[in-house]
């Protein structure tokens, strides 16, 4: 779907959220040092950077400012610290976010800052199913069906972490809002309903004793 540079020096780290961008259907590279970032970055197009702020060689701050101004950069940084957060925004980063994370978040992030710069998806499409985001429409085979905001909110979340598990919790707090303090078998019936509505029985699967997958494979 998108094309994202994962500059960050902890190969675990790295690898761990090469692996999830990999899942949710997304094109990844990766480097583990500034200079090498800013080098993939200046040899292939990408659509977004996650800049860890502390890399060998250049420092996220230095591989940003060497980086095309329209670059989305959401910076990753292990250090947290409010003159560390005002240096990165005022770099012009789109968005920062503090290790460590959950990778939920992250993917979320992810997902606004690409619909935000236009490279994200717009519309989604699994099987009959036609997911309009510009104006939250949802077809089957063309006709409309209609979804309460709540639906949406949930198939939403399920999009951008397709082929994921995602617990009930998870479903709750990225669906609902993080303050929400409903019970998980709101889940169960939201995802009941979506799955009669949008024909997705087999599309969203049941994760035995996890929660919930939307499979796109
Ligand atoms: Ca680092």
């Amino acid at each position: 779907m998108a094309r994202i540079l994962i500059a960050e020096d902890e190969k675990p780290i790295n690898e761990l959220i090469r692996r999830n961008l990999t899942l949710v259907g997304h094109a990844v590279a990766q480097a583990y040092n500034g200079t090498a970032a800013v080098e993939l970055a200046e040899s292939e197009p990408f659509d977004l950077v996650l800049l860890d702020v502390m890399l060998p060689g250049l420092s996220g701050f230095e591989v940003k400012e060497r980086l095309r101004p329209d670059m989305p950069v959401i910076f990753v940084t292990a250090r947290g610290n409010l003159s560390d957060r005002l240096q990165g925004l005022g770099l012009g980063a789109d968005d920062y976010i503090v290790k460590p994370f959950e990778i939920l978040e992250l993917l979320a992030r992810v997902e606004a800052v690409l619909r935000r710069a236009n490279a994200g998806a717009k519309t989604f499409d699994l099987d009959g199913c036609h997911v309009d985001f510009g104006t939250y429409r949802v077809y089957i085979d063309g006709a409309e069906v209609f979804l309460t905001p709540q639906e949406f909110s949930l198939l939403d979340t399920l999009i951008c972490n397709r082929n994921l598990a995602l617990s009930r919790e998870q479903l709750l707090e990225q669906a609902w809002g993080f303050d929400y303090e409903g019970d998980t078998r709101t889940v169960d019936v939201h995802i009941q309903k979506l799955r009669k509505k949008l024909r997705m029985d087999t599309r969203i699967q049941t994760v035995y004793k996890v929660g919930y997958r939307l499979s796109t494979k």
